[in-house]
């Protein structure tokens, strides 16, 4: 036995539905055409049998002309005897309705003369009526049409093959619609089943995802369908959705082994000058270390939240029109003096022209400020570094490149990643968040960075951003 549960699934199951509407559509279609076919037959019947019934009476009146009413009665059981006197009556009727002569009437005792077709003979040459034959399933056609001035011929029909014919229709289209019913239903019911089989599987694969299982995916079929379309864009969302949790996780461990260093230290120095003498200078020590590594976490909170807002897009963003050739000439003016102080030579190539893109100018200068902290950290003394803008229709380019001491191969592909220190960076300062921020930055503009780097002999860092004339310079009208 089905459960009230099973039961109200299978009734409220969009297949049932479906298939329901389905047969319901052919049903009412089919019948609608079945009937228009069995109405245009039994008129067709009708007109035959009218005009047979007429064609008999024309003969009859000429007859009736020629001979004269004595002969026309043997006429009458001739023409009855050769079509059966079941089947067919022929009278003659005085001008009031009285019989005057009959065929064989032993079947068609209570066909009565109907008085308002004798009436109508005033002013039709012949009248038709239908009269129910006692004994007959079927009604009688009867012809009333004027011989001579006088009389009235009448002559009953009884359509016996005719409705045979019809039934036989009828029942053969009944049969056809209850089959055609099973059969239509149950080839509906299949078809909507296997195509709602593909929407189960989405369904399927959301379950098992919320049930945790991120790596699931709906099965996507070539055929490029509404189903396809929706698999994919649910494989889509689901890819999303996976990356930004496993980012979020990442991020939450980051953030708690990198918080975790300064506030142990934090904690550490406390410790030991509380233990230690009473003396002023200890603690003024510790309050600076304090300060400091305060600081510092500030500093690793402030930006995760830059570098999440520009990931998540939900920085309202003052977007304007940013002239890359200057914002490089002013990160050359501010950081020129640091790195003569240095020994690094810090050369400039941008375009006399101005180098306009879309986006925001502070975030700009923060990507070019970053890459230049980078290099002017990398770089010994002598070296050099060469800040430059270039352009064409669709994008501009900003590349930073350094003659310092390079990246290893194996710390490349992880120098974008949040809180990833090269091993040598253990010793400088930096919490591993500039190369993360400058990239969110610049994804957050449509443009990509890239890093290529030689150890021993330097590193190339690209920006790559989109021009207002690019189709792609929309995608930085942010989120
Ligand atoms: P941080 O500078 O705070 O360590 P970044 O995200 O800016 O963090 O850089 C990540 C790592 O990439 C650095 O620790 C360093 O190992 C490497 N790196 C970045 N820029 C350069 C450069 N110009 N030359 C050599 N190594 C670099």
């Amino acid at each position: 036995m089905y459960s009230e549960k099973t039961m109200d699934k299978v009734f409220r199951s969009l297949t049932l539905r479906l298939a329901f509407w389905y047969a319901l559509v052919f049903v009412v279609s089919s019948s609608a055409m079945f009937f228009g076919v069995y109405l245009m037959l039994a008129r067709g019947v009708q007109e035959r049998i009218e005009r047979m019934l007429l064609s008999e009476a024309v003969e009859l009146q000429s007859l009736y002309h020629s001979r004269g009413v004595g002969k026309i009665g043997a006429e009458f059981d001739r023409e009855a005897e050769i079509d059966g006197t079941h089947r067919i009556f022929f009278r003659l009727l005085a001008s009031d309705g009285k019989e005057l002569v009959a065929s064989d009437m032993r079947t068609w005792q209570d066909v009565s003369i109907s008085r308002s077709a004798l009436a109508q003979l005033a002013t039709q040459d012949a009248v038709f009526e239908s009269e129910a034959v006692l004994g007959q399933r079927h009604n009688a056609r009867v012809l009333y049409a004027k011989a001579g001035k006088e009389h009235v011929l009448q002559i009953g029909y009884l359509p016996l093959d005719d409705e045979r014919f019809l039934k036989e229709y009828r029942r053969g289209t009944t049969l056809m619609l209850l089959v055609g019913l099973i059969v239509v239903g149950s080839l509906g019911w299949l078809i909507v089943k296997r195509a709602m089989a593909r929407v189960e599987g989405v369904t399927e694969t959301a379950m098992s995802i919320s049930q945790g299982d991120f790596t699931r995916r709906v099965a996507v079929t070539n055929k490029g369908d509404e189903i396809d379309r929706l698999a994919i864009m649910f494989n889509t969302m689901l890819d999303r959705t996976h990356t930004l949790i496993t980012d979020l996780k990442e991020v939450t461990s980051n953030i708690a082994h990198d918080l975790r260093s300064p506030l142990t230290r934090i904690r550490g120095i406390a410790e030991t000058t509380l233990s230690g003498e009473e003396t002023i200078a200890p603690y003024r020590e510790m309050a600076a270390i304090v300060v400091e590594e305060s600081d510092r976490l500030v500093g690793i909170i402030n930006t995760m939240l830059q570098i999440a807002e520009a990931d998540s897009g939900i920085a309202s963003v003052a977007i304007t029109n940013v002239d890359l050739a200057r914002l490089v000439h002013d990160a050359h003016t501010v950081f020129h003096p640091i790195a003569e102080d240095k020994g690094i030579t810090l050369e400039m190539a941008v375009p006399a022209i101005p180098l306009i893109i879309v986006g925001e100018s502070a975030q700009l200068q923060r990507v070019v400020a970053n890459l230049l902290d980078n290099a002017l950290k990398w770089t010994p003394a002598g070296g050099t570094i060469y800040l430059s803008a270039q352009g064409d229709v669709f994008h501009a380019k900003l590349s930073v490149v350094d003659t310092g001491l390079g990246i290893a191969e194996e710390d490349l592909p992880h120098i974008f990643d949040r809180f990833y220190r090269g091993d040598r960076s253990r010793s400088t300062p930096g919490n591993g968040l500039g190369l993360s921020l400058a990239q969110a930055f610049v994804r957050a503009h449509g443009g990509t960075i890239t890093a290529e780097s030689l150890p021993g002999k330097g590193s190339t860092f690209i920006v790559r951003l989109p021009r207002p004339s690019s189709p792609h310079s929309l995608c930085i009208v942010k989120k």
